[in-house]
């Protein structure tokens, strides 16, 4: 469907859950946070109702995502029952990877399509700083098994000043001979995220071609989210950027989220949304609710208004929202 600014909405991103396994600097604080109880989290059923009938307004991609989505147990039953709704073309997840180790096979079963793993640096002791005790070899492990399955795969990496600086140009050269994207996502000041400092696209890009030469821009197909790649000789797969602070892409912004407590999301910055638990526990029809999310979803924010005064500003972390 179309909101009001006449942008297509055929995305969501679903959060479900807010725990993790690890706490990376940007996204969690160390000491951990006080997270939901199981009853305040939807349900598979639930989470499946919203999936129909927003698939009836016309999205077509699920991503699964969290705090850690593995952490969820039967997070793969999940995968599987939005695979099998009609008019979903395409399920994929955002993950640390970890707790795939071991399960990439039955993951590929379920009908998951693409996984994109979050990785910022190939230095075992600095992945574990950064994630505050991550395993870098289960998810090094993890990314070859799902190639091997013939997942998509990318990686998510979010550049931190002071960091994850150096070795950037090593994380990307995972794409010389693998046929995955590497993304360099601009941080984001939202929770955690707030008291670092960005490295911005524009410099990361000046170093990539330095390090590869001549990056040629990479038309492809490569999902439905507003990275732009490029290609450096010799590469089978691509690099790509996702500035949302220094090339801000509201005006293509295809998605809406579902936080794990059934808050449908319409920005990643505003609180504007709608309480869809509060709708399905109080037993809303499947026309009621098509209304409902046809209502909220034209309400969608216009920008994400990260650098300028906004009244409704998000308070919830990352591992809340789901990125
Ligand atoms: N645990 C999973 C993971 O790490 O991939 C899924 C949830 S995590 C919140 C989703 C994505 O948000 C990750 O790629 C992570 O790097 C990114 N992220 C977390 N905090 C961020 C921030 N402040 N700015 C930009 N991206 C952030
Ligand atoms: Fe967990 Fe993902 Fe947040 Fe890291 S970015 S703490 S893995 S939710």
């Amino acid at each position: 469907m179309l909101d009001a600014c006449g942008r297509t909405i055929d995305y969501v991103r679903i959060s479900i859950t807010d725990r993790c396994n690890l706490r990376c600097v940007y996204c969690m604080p160390e000491e951990g946070v006080s997270c939901l109880r199981h009853a305040d989290i939807l349900t598979f059923e639930e989470i499946e109702r919203v999936v129909r009938a927003l698939q009836r307004l016309g999205v077509r991609y699920v991503r699964v995502t969290g705090g850690e989505p593995m952490a969820r147990l039967g997070c793969l039953e999940l995968v599987e029952r939005i695979h099998w709704i009609p008019g979903i073309e395409e399920i994929a997840m955002t993950t640390n990877g970890i707790l795939l180790d071991g399960q990439v096979e039955r993951a590929k079963q379920a009908g998951l399509d693409a996984l994109n793993i979050s990785l910022d640096t190939l230095d075992p002791e600095v992945y574990r700083r950064i994630t505050r005790g991550g395993e870098l070899e289960k998810v090094l492990r993890v990314i070859d098994d799902a190639l091997a399955a013939g997942l998509r795969v990318k990686i998510n990496a979010v550049p931190v000043r002071g960091w994850s600086e150096d070795g950037l140009t090593g994380l990307a050269a995972l794409a010389r001979e693998r046929d995955i994207s590497v993304r360099f996502i601009e941080l984001m000041p939202v929770g955690c995220g707030a008291a670092l400092s960005p490295i911005p696209s524009d410099e990361l890009e000046a170093r990539m071609a330095a390090a590869f030469g001549p990056l040629t821009k990479d038309e492809s197909h490569h999902g439905y989210g507003p990275a732009r790649y490029v290609r450096p000789a010799g590469f089978r797969g691509s690099i790509g950027f996702i500035s949302p602070m220094s090339h801000e892409f509201c005006d293509r912004c295809n998605r809406v989220r579902l936080t794990a407590d059934g808050f449908l999301k319409l920005c990643l910055n505003h609180r504007a949304g709608l309480d869809l638990r509060a709708l399905l526990r109080d037993g809303i029809s499947e026309e009621g609710l098509e209304t409902a999310l046809r209502e909220a979803i034209a309400r969608k924010p216009r920008r994400h208004g990260f650098s300028e005064a906004i009244d409704d500003r998000e308070e919830r972390r990352m591992n809340e929202i789901g990125g």
